[in-house]
């Protein structure tokens, strides 16, 4: 009997229909079953929101969702749940990290070499990173993001540096269950102007070299020409990176087009002119923003800006980074201490004028180096807590990195919370984070979307 192709694929639809229903397995094997229920209960829980607590607290979870929350007794509904322990520990909501670089991990190289090759904004790590193998890069993301959610990370806002698609393919292969990690909004490459990036780079490869990282912003058209081509590679958010030669049209273009696209735009901007462009563009957050003014920081909190603190370098990172595997002559040394100082007093002096202003605030991470003995999940949490050090209260700092941070992100509907409806992110710590803020850095349980990724405190 003759067949034709057509009836051929025609069965073979049919086929691989039937064993979609038929064979679950894997990722379908819940599809139609009724989701697992599970009860935490912990001494505490804290709602960053209001700084109550809820002692002894409960939480009902069908799926990967909160059903109710309350003390024990209150609970109902109960059915078949799984039941998990924590003691007297204290649960917030899972942690979000606004601004990450999964798909980075500097090495500082040392002095001379990076004197050596030093190419204006592209420091050799960075260029190391954009030039090796993308698939190298993207296992490493992996790692990275693994790495983040074990230190009680469940939400990532990755800003660049990725490649052209490798945070939104790492966002799609942790929501497919093939690597653990946190939940991701990726913003694929970074729009930049021309600038200095190009500097030193061999010019028959700059442009190729360049594309893989960078959409280009220069003129109105190629800005929005640059966010239709993130959006066709699946992001989530725009990322710019603001400097002096960014023209207000530029930047205006591109806020219109990605709101047109229904995403929002984080904008680097560290200097008051970058700062002032990104706030009068309209973009949805301002990165960094160390030499914001009194009066910018009164725009923002008027137009809902957020801005997105980054305390990176506080406390002396650079040396923690480098000191290990670099010999520094005393006199750079030195200056690296000194420098390390004016920055910190600089910090703090922001931190206050920040929270003086009224302006909403979340934090990222920023981290995009090796930290040695460090994982980049503990290296991140690390920065928040800086934040605390630079004396934020500690119910902010909490805040910063749970609602302010979902609202910032425009998923207040989903994480930043432990409310019925929000996904079961959460984080357990043996002690109390608003008495003492470095709590987060020892999570003992973490959740995500109802799976336990590590619990210290079960009974062995
Ligand atoms: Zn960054």
């Amino acid at each position: 009997m003759q067949i034709s192709i057509r009836q051929i694929s025609n069965r073979l639809l049919l086929f691989c229909l039937v064993s979609a229903f038929t064979w679950p397995s894997n990722g379908q094997a819940n599809l139609h079953s009724v989701p697992v229920t599970t009860l935490v209960k912990a001494g505490r829980l804290l709602d960053p929101r209001t700084g109550n607590v809820l002692a002894p607290a409960a939480i009902l979870i069908q799926g990967d969702k909160i059903k109710q929350v309350g003390p024990p007794s209150q609970i109902t509904d109960l059915g078949e749940a799984k039941i998990i322990d924590l003691g007297t520990a204290t649960l917030l909501p899972g942690f979000i990290d606004s601004h990450a670089h999964l798909l980075l991990d500097i090495v500082v190289p040392p002095e001379a070499e990076s004197r050596r090759h030093s190419n204006g904004e592209f420091a050799p790590g960075l260029l190391l990173a954009i030039v090796e193998s993308p698939s190298k890069r993207a296992l490493m993301g992996a790692q990275l993001a693994r790495e983040d959610l074990e230190s009680g990370i469940t939400t990532v806002r990755n800003l660049g540096h990725s490649g052209i698609d490798g945070d939104s393919e790492l966002r799609d292969a942790i929501n497919a269950g093939r690597v653990p990690g946190p939940r991701i909004l990726a913003s694929g490459r970074k729009l930049i102007t021309q600038g200095e990036y190009v500097q030193n780079l061999n010019p028959a490869l700059s442009d190729a070299i360049l594309q893989q990282e960078f959409l280009l912003i220069d003129g109105v058209d190629l800005a929005r020409h640059s966010v239709r081509q993130n959006e066709s590679h699946n992001v989530d958010v725009i990322k710019v990176s603001a400097d002096e030669n960014l023209t207000l049209p530029e930047l205006s273009a591109a806020v219109e087009e990605a709101h047109r696209l229904h995403l929002k735009v984080a904008v680097h901007a560290i200097d008051a002119t970058s700062i002032q462009t990104a706030i009068d563009a309209g973009a949805d957050s301002i990165e960094h923003g160390n030499e914001i003014t009194d009066l910018q920081l009164k725009q923002m909190r008027d137009k809902g800006i957020f801005l997105d603190l980054t305390p990176t370098f506080y406390g002396g990172f650079f040396l923690k980074i480098t000191e290990p595997s670099i010999v520094m002559p005393p006199a750079v040394h030195d200056a690296e201490l000194s420098s390390a100082t004016r920055g910190k007093k600089r910090y703090d002096e922001l931190v206050q004028r920040v929270l003086k202003s009224g302006v909403k605030f979340a934090a990222g991470s920023d981290m995009c180096w090796s930290y040695p003995g460090k994982t980049r999940g503990q290296a991140s949490v690390a920065t928040f807590v800086s934040l605390g050090e630079a004396r934020t209260p500690a119910l902010d700092v909490i805040r910063a990195i749970t609602v302010n941070a979902a609202e910032m992100l425009g998923w207040q509907d989903r994480v930043g919370a432990v409310e019925p409806g929000k996904f079961a992110d959460l984080v357990g710590v043996a002690g109390d984070p608003v008495a003492d803020i470095t709590e987060l850095e020892h999570v003992g349980f973490v959740m995500k979307g109802g799976q336990v990724i590590r619990n210290d405190f079960a009974k062995h």
